[in-house]
Parts: C-alpha cells; sequence; structure tokens
C-alpha cells in the first residue's frame, strides 16, 4: 500500500507529486493514457507562467514537471482510473490494466473535459474535420477553410495559432462581443486571415466522410445560412471531469468537487481535490499547480494525523 495516490497528471496532479514526493511520500500518479501531461499537452506558446519570460510551448512545461516530479521519487503510470473506492480509510484505485492499487490518501486532480456542441454528426465527424485541438490537428488543413467556434480565450488561442495553416478562419461567436481578454481579442482581431461571425450558432454539421460546411443560425433574428468549411475547431470551453466521483464526492453546483474552504479537503477523510477539478473560475496553469500544492500540504497533515498502526501498513512508512 501507497501513502498517496495522484490521479492526474496537469499541472495540479504534476505539482501535487513534486510535493508529495519531496517529502519522502513516494506517490503513485495515475497519469492516464492518452492525456498524460493534460490540457497543456494541447497548447501552444504558454506565456503567462511565472518563470519563462520568453514563454514556453505547453508540451515541454509539463514534461519540465514530469521530470521534476520523477526526480524526487514519484512513480508515474500511464493508465487510466476505471473505478475508486475511497470510502474507508484505505482507498483502493482499480485501474485500466486490472490492476488494483492501495494508499492512504488519494489527491483527485482529473481536470475538465472540453465541451461538445451538442449537435447531431458531432461525433460521427470528429477527426473528419470536427477538432477540439489546433495543435493537434491544425496541420490537416493547409489552405483550408476552417472555423473556430467560442469568444474566449482558447478560441482566440486556436484562431490565431490555425491562421499558420489555413488560408481563412472564420470565428463564430454567439453573442457580439468576447469573453476572452484583451490581449488574445487583438491578436486575433488584427489577423487580416481571421474573420468573425457574430450572433450566429453552428446548429448543424454536413459531411458524409467528412466536413464539408455548418448552418449557422443567427442568435438574435433566428435566419439561417449555409458556411462551406473544410474544419470546424470547438473552443467553447471545459467541464469539470468528475465522473469518478459522482454519488462518491460532494460537488458543488457548477459540477466542480465541493472542497472545504481554501483547502483541498473533500467530503471524504483522506480524499483531497486539486486542479481545474475544484475551478469553475480561474481554471490557469499557475492557479491549477498552486491548488496542487495546497492539495500536498494537506494530504501531508492528514498523514500526520493517522494511527501509527495504519501508517505502518503503507510504503514508505
Ligand atoms: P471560456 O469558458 O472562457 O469560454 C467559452 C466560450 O465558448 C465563451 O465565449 C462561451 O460563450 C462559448 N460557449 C460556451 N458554450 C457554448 C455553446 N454551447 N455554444 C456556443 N458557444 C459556447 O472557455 P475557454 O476554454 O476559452 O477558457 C477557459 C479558461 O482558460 C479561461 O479562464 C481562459 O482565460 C483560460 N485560457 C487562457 C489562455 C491563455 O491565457 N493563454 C488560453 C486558453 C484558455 P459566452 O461568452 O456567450 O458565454
Amino acid at each position: 500500500m501507497r501513502q498517496v495516490i495522484i490521479v492526474g497528471s496537469g499541472p495540479a496532479g504534476y505539482t501535487a507529486a513534486i510535493y508529495v514526493a519531496r517529502a519522502s511520500l513516494a506517490p503513485l500518479v495515475v497519469a492516464s493514457s492518452v492525456e498524460a501531461g493534460g490540457e497543456l499537452m494541447n497548447t501552444t506558446d504558454v506565456e503567462n507562467f511565472p518563470g519563462f519570460p520568453d514563454g514556453i510551448m505547453g508540451p515541454d512545461l509539463m514534461q519540465r514537471m514530469q521530470a521534476q516530479a520523477e526526480k524526487f521519487g514519484a512513480e508515474i503510470l500511464l493508465d487510466d482510473v476505471m473505478e475508486l473506492d475511497l470510502a474507508g480509510d484505505i482507498k483502493r484505485v482499480t485501474l485500466g490494466s486490472g490492476e488494483t492499487h492501495e494508499a492512504l490518501a488519494v489527491i483527485v486532480a482529473t481536470g475538465s473535459a472540453y465541451r461538445k456542441l451538442g449537435i447531431e454528426n458531432e461525433d460521427r465527424l470528429s477527426g473528419h474535420g470536427v477538432s477540439w485541438c489546433a495543435t493537434c490537428d491544425g496541420f490537416f488543413f493547409r489552405q483550408k477553410t476552417i472555423a473556430v467556434v467560442g469568444g474566449g480565450d482558447s478560441a482566440m488561442e486556436e484562431a490565431t495559432f490555425l491562421t499558420r495553416f489555413a488560408d481563412k478562419v472564420y470565428v463564430i461567436h454567439r453573442k457580439d462581443s468576447l469573453r476572452a481578454s484583451k490581449i488574445m481579442q487583438d491578436r486575433a482581431m488584427n489577423d487580416p486571415k481571421i474573420e468573425f461571425v457574430w450572433n450566429a450558432g453552428v446548429t448543424a454539421l454536413h459531411g458524409d466522410t467528412a466536413l464539408t460546411g455548418v448552418t449557422l443560425t443567427d442568435t438574435v433574428d433566428g435566419s439561417v445560412r449555409e458556411l462551406d468549411l473544410d474544419g470546424l475547431f470547438i473552443a467553447i470551453g471545459n467541464d469539470p471531469r468528475t465522473h469518478l466521483v459522482h454519488n462518491k464526492l460532494d460537488l458543488t453546483p457548477e459540477g466542480t468537487i465541493a472542497v472545504k474552504g481554501r483547502s483541498s479537503l473533500t467530503s471524504l477523510p483522506g480524499v483531497f481535490a486539486a486542479g481545474d477539478v475544484i475551478d469553475p473560475s480561474y481554471r490557469q496553469a499557475i492557479t491549477a499547480a498552486g491548488s496542487g500544492t495546497v492539495a500536498a500540504l494537506d494530504v501531508e497533515h492528514y498523514l500526520a494525523s493517522l494511527p501509527a498502526e495504519l501508517l505502518a501498513q503503507a510504503v514508505p512508512a
């Protein structure tokens, strides 16, 4: 049995791992089989993480965090958690491989998942013109006409990045003003390849084997028009990834895991949560990293409060 298992490998999970490992608690990090490193693996330049005045590529930042955690003794497993048994003193984490690992404490840092439009053909055309990741798929749209849906920082970042490949990038937004920060808005608005389509919702996706176009419905007057497209990138935000803890941990009305005050303490003793999965508002790499630190320190206090007999069962004791 371990002292600590960390579920998730974004900035929250890896920062928690760095702290817990430096406290000689040798955590196991279940990093996911395909999404190890979390959302920053799908990002290009990260310009606002302190300490990198020239910016750093998202995947590069995550590799550094992983290396830092491993250097202090964290073990990283590229597998997915299928089941969490969190109720007793000894927590059980069952993986996709079928293995079950035990620990005295668990940190849930599962982040958030891309939001979908929720319209017909979205899943069928995913990977065939419909994408949630410009850095992954942008390369396939050289000299094409594409669109990004959304009005936040992600949509601006994706649109700006996609101008490297596409000839034309529409930004389709359901309102007439953007939620994105001013610097990201300005960058997109000043780009000659980007054209904004205001007050429009994507209401249908067309194409047999690949996307050929979309139907746009005006959100003000309800009028409908068609737009021919080779690709559509959906950047309309994220939802906290809580499926593993439904009916096990208390959630907030926003759907994030509920924690006590500014701590990482969830509704169950020995279970801690950190990062985007507890944060409906800020959702930055640096706030997730700070949240991972809080969870690691809370775990240390929790372990120190446990009876010696229980602690003696875990490695390292
Ligand atoms: P946001 O929640 O900030 O924005 C989502 C956007 O999508 C909004 O404009 C919203 O519209 C729109 N939207 C939501 N649901 C739908 C829907 N069903 N149909 C159509 N449009 C929809 O998400 P982001 O992913 O952009 O950003 C999340 C967080 O990450 C933010 O805090 C952001 O600052 C941060 N971030 C920072 C970056 C950076 O600094 N480099 C890069 C990327 C993200 P509406 O405005 O009408 O609500």
